[in-house]
């Protein structure tokens, strides 16, 4: 099967959170299966791009309402990632440091799909399957049945994967003429709350509907951003798949990143070395146990909660636990974070920021992993915590909660309801008592180490899925 995989982020090439994993990892694993998975991303100006060898393998000009602008299809030329990578070069757009944040974000990824859809029909075989991902590709299954230049891909289906549907690319229609002709009999499709809103076109018009864990796609029929009815509309062609992890990247085996690599036979003596490793870095105390988030600081990731709850539980634990943390986002909590420093210093430390190689260190070298979501479409960091045998303390919300049971329950992390201060405290207390009981600790640890959340046996379903709407057109 011949599937193109369309997405802004793709891990190493340009990443901003798990959206570049996922498409980073699945095509591989497509390939591995025996199919022909490709990935077409946007040329930013990143380092990957600086560091590989390319070719153009076409070229053209699109049409922007009145402007024209010239693009490069590139293609990676050793094909390094285990896929045909593929990225859309249209330097006015998109030759910059940063994937998202810019004013003219609506106009650079309306380019993005155009570039692409006019490239895949200039390709001699039309794909089997086109599976876009979030809303920066979602007028493309639009585009692929209304737009007449597009008429070639009438019957191919199209999947929108849903990695998070707060986010949804919401414009005015006094951009609609940035779109390729149309009739323009349907564009009450383009239509949601008065706006054009490029998730619940992708959602009304693609083949298919997926999300990135079980759980999120029954929690978004009541809670997603305005979209919740339409999500209820289209249940019917609707699917949570179960992201997986890279095995092949994040095994703390192999991992290149780490300070010791360890398996399941001496993971206390390798976590303990990568935890004394950052404790150095950080000024922690190895002694004691290490409490780390990493992740965008938003609310979405109830990073709000994180200053006072840290606060609190450095308090009650004066000098008995450690708290790092890593990411940024929100200035203003990446301001209340670093307040802290002075007053816990030794056992309290922040990094604000993107770091890739410090975030691999953090999986192995901490004890327990903080996750008070609000909302959390999938998850990967639970996974990988686990896999490198970091207790996950997660809030019950979307994948964590299909992800990660409550030791209490036999399971492999501790688990609570509300996104709130006292919650995280109190799992925090949990955990501590836990810390001391070193042979439950390690049952637990180990339960996680011994999941199996790779993508070899997650890709199938989605091949499984393609087939099936591929049948359902043929029959
Ligand atoms: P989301 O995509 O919502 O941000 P996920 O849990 O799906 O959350 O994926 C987050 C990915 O981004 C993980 O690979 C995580 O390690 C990484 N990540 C997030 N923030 C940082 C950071 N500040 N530095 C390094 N890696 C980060």
């Amino acid at each position: 099967m011949e599937i193109f995989h369309i997405s802004a982020e793709c891990y190493p090439v340009a990443k901003v959170g798990g959206l570049a994993d996922v498409v980073g990892a699945l095509p591989k694993y497509q390939n591995k299966a025996g199919h022909l998975a490709r990935v077409v991303v946007p040329c930013y100006d990143t380092k990957f791009k600086r560091d590989n060898e390319f070719e153009c393998v076409h070229w053209g000009h699109i049409k922007l309402g009145n402007f024209n602008f010239p693009f490069n299809i590139l293609k990676e030329v050793n094909n390094i990632l285990g896929f045909e990578l593929y990225l859309v070069e249209i330097n006015e757009l998109f030759d910059r440091k940063e994937v998202y944040g810019y004013q003219d974000d609506i106009e650079r990824f309306i380019a993005f799909q155009i570039a692409t859809l006019d490239w895949i029909i200039n390709r001699e075989n039309i794909p089997d399957v086109i599976n876009c991902h979030d809303h920066q590709t979602g007028l493309i299954p639009f585009m692929m049945l209304y737009c007449h230049k597009y008429q070639k891909l009438i019957n191919t289906p199209s999947i929108i994967t849903i990695h998070n549907g707060l986010y949804q690319g919401r414009f005015g229609f006094d951009k609609l003429y940035y779109l390729p002709e149309f009739d323009l009999a349907h564009v009450k499709v383009l239509e949601w709350d008065n706006c054009i809103n490029s998730l619940a076109v992708a959602v009304k018009c693609a083949w298919a509907v997926t999300t990135v864990s079980p759980n999120y796609l029954n929690e978004i029929n009541y809670s997603a951003n305005g979209l919740e009815s339409l999500f209820n509309m289209v249940r019917y062609k609707s699917k949570g798949i179960l992201n997986g992890i890279d095995i092949e990247v994040w095994d703390p085996a192999t991992d290149g990143m780490l300070e010791k690599n360890y398996s399941i036979i001496n993971y206390e003596i390798g976590k303990q070395e990568n935890k004394e490793k950052l404790c150095n870095l950080f000024n922690l105390d190895p002694t004691k146990p290490l409490f780390s988030f990493i992740g965008r600081l938003l609310e979405e990731k109830g990073g709000d909660l994180l200053p006072q709850a840290a606060a609190i539980a450095l308090s009650e634990n004066y000098q008995q636990i450690n708290i790092l943390i890593l990411g940024s986002g929100n200035t203003a909590i990446e301001k209340q974070l670093n307040s802290l420093l002075q007053d816990y210093k030794g056992n309290y430390n922040t990094f604000i920021g993107y770091n890739e190689e410090l975030a691999h260190l953090i999986y192995a070298g901490s004890d327990f992993l903080l996750m008070p979501s609000r909302v959390e479409p999938c998850g990967l960091n639970q996974m990988y915590s686990l896999r490198y045998g970091t207790i996950p303390i997660v809030r019950r919300t979307g994948g964590l909660k299909d992800t990660v049971i409550d030791f209490g329950d036999d399971g492999n992390g501790i688990c609570h309801d509300q996104a709130s201060v006292g919650d995280i405290c109190y799992s925090i207390q949990r955990a501590f008592a836990l810390y001391d009981d070193k042979k439950q600790l390690n049952t637990i640890r180990l339960r996680g180490m011994n999941i199996d959340h790779s993508w070899e046996r997650v890709c199938q379903k989605y091949i499984e899925m393609y087939k099936l709407i591929i049948n359902k057109n043929e029959s």
